[in-house]
């Protein structure tokens, strides 16, 4: 594998700040030469980003992907799906599922940001999300209206994991999620795994319930991610016989640790989702 690919990126359709076709050209300047774009729970931005290329004729290949906000036995996790086909019809009733639930949570977060003074956040996201409301969006309401000074305290003090609202998730299953996927013949991967906040054992196992239900591949590879969380992680990957994955999680140029085509590079004998999508 020559080429310089990133599997992982978002664009204004989620919680980047780039529209696909600025996408475009910022990984061309990036020197990336395969990208998928895999927006929280929408593939919207995938026509844009494919007819930019095509009618430009650009130096690029884009892969078709996306990223499912997915419920298991051990919370919240990310599984990722690249090259599906963007006009299948389940995929597209899951997505539209999820975006509702999101909207419903975003509500609902405003209406508990309220009962502690944080007044107008929904309507500021509402004006504000293109598609699909993510939380990034509620914390940059936040800090637009002054009750956080950066993105980062906005999730510290009130929506991140240890902030003051708490409000339970109705994701797709893991199970459906990954049938979702493959039904839309894409490769479901789980996404950023030494991410969540659980114990390495039920990583573990969580790696092996997401591999009994169908799922092919494994990020191995993302910024800050450890030399040995990565070894750590090929350990479960041979052993659960997964393909290799890796991206940036790209969201905005300013963030540079999650710059595009950006992350820790791994053994090229390992096996490889490029193999399957280029
Ligand atoms: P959601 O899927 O709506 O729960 O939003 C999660 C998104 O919020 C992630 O994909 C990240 O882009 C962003 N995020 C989560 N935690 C943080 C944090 N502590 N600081 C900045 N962004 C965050
Ligand atoms: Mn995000
Ligand atoms: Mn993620
Ligand atoms: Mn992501």
């Amino acid at each position: 594998m020559t080429l310089k690919y990133d599997f992982h990126s978002h664009s204004i359709y989620s919680d980047g700040t780039l529209t696909p076709v600025e996408l475009i050209d910022y990984a061309i300047e990036r020197g990336v030469e395969c990208l998928a774009l895999t927006d929280h729970d929408t593939i919207s931005g995938l026509r844009e980003a494919q007819d930019y290329i095509d009618q430009n004729q650009l130096p690029i290949r884009l892969i078709k992907g996306l990223e499912l906000s997915a419920l298991t036995d051990y919370g919240e996790i990310h599984i990722v799906g690249l090259g599906v086909d963007d006009t299948d019809e389940h995929l597209l009733a899951a997505l539209k599922l999820q975006q509702e639930k999101r909207w419903l949570r975003a509500k609902e977060i405003d209406r508990r940001l309220q009962k502690i003074g944080v007044n107008g956040v929904y309507e500021v996201c509402a004006k504000q999300v293109k598609q699909v409301v993510t939380r990034s969006h509620i914390a940059r309401a936040i800090v637009e209206l002054g009750y956080a000074k950066d993105l980062s305290q906005a999730f510290k003090k009130y929506i991140g994991k240890k902030g003051r609202i708490k409000v339970d998730k109705d994701w797709i299953s893991l199970e459906n999620a990954i049938e979702v996927i493959r039904k839309a013949h894409g490769i479901p991967v789980l996404a950023h795994p030494t991410r969540y906040p659980i114990s390495n054992r039920k990583l573990g196992f969580l790696i092996q319930e997401f591999t009994e239900n169908g799922g092919e591949a494994i990020e191995l590879a993302y910024p800050s991610l450890s030399p040995d969380k990565m070894a750590w992680l090929k350990i479960h990957q041979e052993s659960n016989n997964l393909l290799a994955s890796c991206g940036s999680d790209f969201h905005y140029p300013d963030m540079r640790w999650t710059d595009l085509g950006r992350f820790p590079r791994i053994d090229a004998n390992i096996p490889h989702v490029s193999e399957r999508l280029i």
